[in-house]
């Protein structure tokens, strides 16, 4: 048997029609194919998953026992596999206690660094810590900002306590809080707030805990009361989110204000950790400073002492800086990058790792990058390769696939229409594979199309947040305008923050989760499960509700889910299949009622464009052909929507909005997880917005879109403090002649 390919026998899993490769290893393998196509199944829910499983085999008995079994993926043999590693684009942390700087180690080396070769000698190395107690700054716990209740937003002034003038949900009327203010008697719970004398609602808010009297015949109450702002800054300190684009504020934070700690200037570092000095900075100074600037501060720090951990620093800073997220800082919360930074990080942490023989599995690292970095980013996979692994890389990126030294092309189409190979081998067969990928690859051209004129605008003024030097731009109406970019140049500053900040009307269209209720599917998302239940409740004399996940025809082992989740401490969760339902969601009664044939379970498990036509239903028609407009007809009617990828639930929300007018809708980088073939499926949809006279904003680098905009803003010139200036503002065409430009240097490239 060959020991340099991995061999699977007989896939199976999801549309995957029982394919047999061998893919060599020690290699960079690309996975590519149209959205829908099998990559992920085979990847992810094959490979990945069957690594696992044959991980936890070689477990003790003992340790095995205490384990949920793990099924085996629907294959019949996978041989040769290694460990193997995902480095995802999962955000790394989500509190203000990550940084950048602890996430990859140099903030301990700068402890240490401090602690041997600091000018003032005050200790060992956790007193600069800021997540430690004797380093942390008193006044913001270390966290670098303070957080102060909104109290405009906490109070209702026209209203008394008892009838809930306290808006917070801790506080709702008839909740425990509520019973003890109107329980205690220290503030007339009857008058309004607009009638409380500043003293009066100082107390209400900042009183400092006092001790109170249990009213006699009452329930148990808190031995004191503390101010109710006081408390609640108090106890949501330690589990602060980081601050995030206003968009994803949760319920609670919008109670909260967020302001640099003035004590500590956001170095989160108490006086005494402040005040030393090494080569004449401080860390607060340290800590602010980008990174490529903070390689060129410690390339002077020498000594006998230092020397070893400013070699180790500038290490780790080197994979940083090549892998392009040089502008980022250690004091920057890890909950704050993109998930293409958060990649790129973990990315850089993997070439510390002095494991080898491991199996590297990555979805899009493509994702955020600008062309001109793209090499950067085959160097980076070529060096984990070159320690000995193996790099198994799903990708549409044609600079990527160019770069592989083996290509797997699964297709031709999405869903039952997938689920082949088309094409393994070297890449330089592929162009003659004849399947999507080489059809696209070869007939890629430059500017195309019309511009849509615009003469209505929306303006944006000195813009200062973040890296942007006070820039003043238009973002045109009616039209498709593309904001580009290198990494880092500001384009999320500007748009996502800036822009949305002051257009809250706005529709954003991104890649996050459609919600944490893990019984959505695409169906119950647009609404229409609601009509397939009335359907099936007239077809089968049942009631409707009875074919809802959570009503008593769900399974009740595993309440409507069809799989039981476990927690495991070293790995990801683990999901089994339901026993019970063997995964069908209902009980056996429900499953038997059947509608023309069918039965719910039957339904939830069919494709969208399938179903198309089975029901006659024109509410339901309507919506399932929004879903195949933007190219989800493939996906199963019940699958559920946290299994969906980024770029599909990012359709999802796009079905939803279409046929609406006049509306502002801002995307960031919606080509994430598409196929070339997918892209001018998403370019139709974005040009039927604008025709319905919506305004389109997206933050894209791929250059078959931006080739297609009416209007572009072009950021740069490069990442961080080197960019947030606007290079360009102009269409495509003209953006050709923009000598400074990287974007239009990549754009002429495209053309010749
Ligand atoms: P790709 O990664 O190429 O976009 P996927 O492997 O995600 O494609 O999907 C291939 C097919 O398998 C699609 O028809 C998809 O709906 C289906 N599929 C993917 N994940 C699941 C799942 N968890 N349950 C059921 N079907 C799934
Ligand atoms: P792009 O979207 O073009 O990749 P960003 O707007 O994300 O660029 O970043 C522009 C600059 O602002 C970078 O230097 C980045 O590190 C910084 N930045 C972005 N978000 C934050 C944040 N939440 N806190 C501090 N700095 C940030
Ligand atoms: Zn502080
Ligand atoms: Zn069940």
């Amino acid at each position: 048997m060959r020991h340099d390919r991995i061999i699977i026998n007989n896939a199976r899993t999801h549309n995957l029609k029982s394919i047999s490769l061998e893919i060599p290893k020690n290699k960079l393998v690309v996975f590519t194919g149209v959205s829908g196509s099998g990559k992920s199944s085979l990847v992810f829910d094959t490979i990945y998953t069957e690594a696992q499983r044959q991980l936890v085999e070689t477990f003790s008995s003992f340790a095995r026992a205490r384990m949920p079994k793990l099924s085996r993926p629907d294959v019949d043999g996978i041989q040769n596999l290694s460990t193997a590693i995902v480095i995802d684009q999962k955000r790394m942390g989500t509190t203000l206690r990550s940084t950048v700087g602890t996430a990859t180690e140099l903030y301990t080396y700068l402890r240490l660094l401090f602690s041997r070769c600091g000018d003032a000698f005050i200790g060992p190395s956790f007193v600069f810590g800021f997540n430690h107690p004797s380093g942390m700054c008193p006044d913001c716990n270390g966290l670098g900002v303070r957080i102060k209740v909104d109290v405009d937003q906490l109070l209702d002034r026209d209203k008394t306590i008892r009838e809930g003038a306290i808006t917070h949900p801790d506080h709702k009327v008839g909740g425990w809080n509520w019973r003890e203010m109107v329980g205690i008697n220290l503030f007339d719970v009857d008058k309004k707030l607009k009638e409380y004398t500043e003293e009066e609602l100082q107390d209400l808010l900042y009183a400092e805990a006092v001790p109170i009297t249990k009213p006699h015949g009452a329930g148990t109450y808190a031995k004191h009361f503390e101010g109710i702002a006081r408390r609640l800054e108090r106890t949501y300190l330690d589990k602060a989110p980081a601050e995030r684009s206003i968009t994803q504020k949760d319920a609670y934070q919008k109670y909260f204000r967020y302001s640099a700690c003035d004590s500590c200037g956001g170095s989160r570092i108490n006086e005494k950790a402040r005040g030393v000095r090494v080569n004449g900075k401080t860390i607060p100074e340290l800590v602010q400073m980008e990174l490529v600037a903070l390689d060129g501060f410690l390339e002077a720090v020498g000594g006998d002492v230092a020397r070893p951990i400013v070699a180790k620093m500038r290490q780790i800073l080197s994979h940083l800086i090549e892998i392009g997220v040089g502008y980022l800082s250690l004091n920057r919360p890890v909950a704050t990058l993109s998930g293409g930074e958060s990649q790129r990080v973990k990315m850089a942490r993997q070439l510390d790792c002095d494991l080898v023989e491991l199996m590297y599995i990555l979805d899009e690292p493509s994702v955020g990058l600008h062309p001109r970095d793209t090499d950067r980013l085959v160097g980076m996979l070529n060096r984990l390769k070159e320690k000995g692994n193996s790099l198994l890389v799903v990708e549409h990126d044609p600079d990527i696939i160019g770069a592989a030294d083996y290509v797997v092309d699964i297709g031709p189409g999405a869903g039952a229409d997938g689920g082949g190979i088309v094409y393994a081998g070297p890449v330089e067969g592929l162009l003659h594979s004849g399947g999507p990928t080489s059809e696209y690859l070869k007939k890629r051209s430059g500017i195309q199309g019309t511009r849509k004129p615009w003469n209505d605008c929306i303006e944006i003024s000195n813009a200062t947040l973040h890296n942007l030097k006070s820039v003043s731009t238009k973002i045109p109406k009616g039209v498709l305008t593309c904001i580009t970019g290198v990494a880092g140049s500001g384009k999320s500053s500007l748009i996502n923050e800036v822009f949305l900040g002051e257009n809250k009307e706005a529709v954003v269209i991104d890649q996050s989760p459609l919600g944490k209720n893990v019984r959505s599917n695409p169906a119950t998302y647009l609404g229409v499960f609601d009509l397939i239940r009335k359907e099936f409740g007239q077809g089968t004399d049942a009631p409707p509700s009875l074919f809802s996940f959570n009503s008593k025809g769900a399974c009740p082992k595993c309440s409507g889910l069809g799989t039981i989740s476990y927690e495991m401490h070293f790995m990801d969760d683990v999901k089994v299949t339901c026993e019970e339902c063997q995964g069908k969601r209902y009980t056996e009664e429900v499953l038997s009622l059947q509608y023309r044939g069918k039965s719910i379970h039957d339904v939830l498990t069919t494709s969208i464009q399938d179903l198309r036509t089975f029901f006659e239903n024109p509410g339901i028609t309507r919506k399932l052909n929004i879903l195949c407009d933007v190219g989800l007809g493939y996906l199963a009617l019940g699958q559920p929507l946290s299994t969906l990828s980024g770029g599909e639930a990012q359709r999802v929300k796009l079905a939803s909005e279409l046929h609406k007018r006049g509306k502002i809708y801002v995307m960031d980088e919606p080509t994430t997880g598409l196929h070339m073939a997918d892209i001018e499926r998403l370019l139709s949809i974005m040009k039927r917005l604008v025709d319905e006279d919506n305004t389109v904003v997206v933050i894209e680098h791929n250059l078959d879109i931006i080739k297609h905009a009416d209007w572009i803003i072009d950021l740069g010139p490069e990442g961080g403090s080197e960019g947030g200036e606007i290079l360009f503002e102009g269409t495509p065409q003209d953006l050709l002649s923009c000598e400074r430009s990287h974007t239009g240097k990549y754009l002429n490239m495209l053309q010749a």
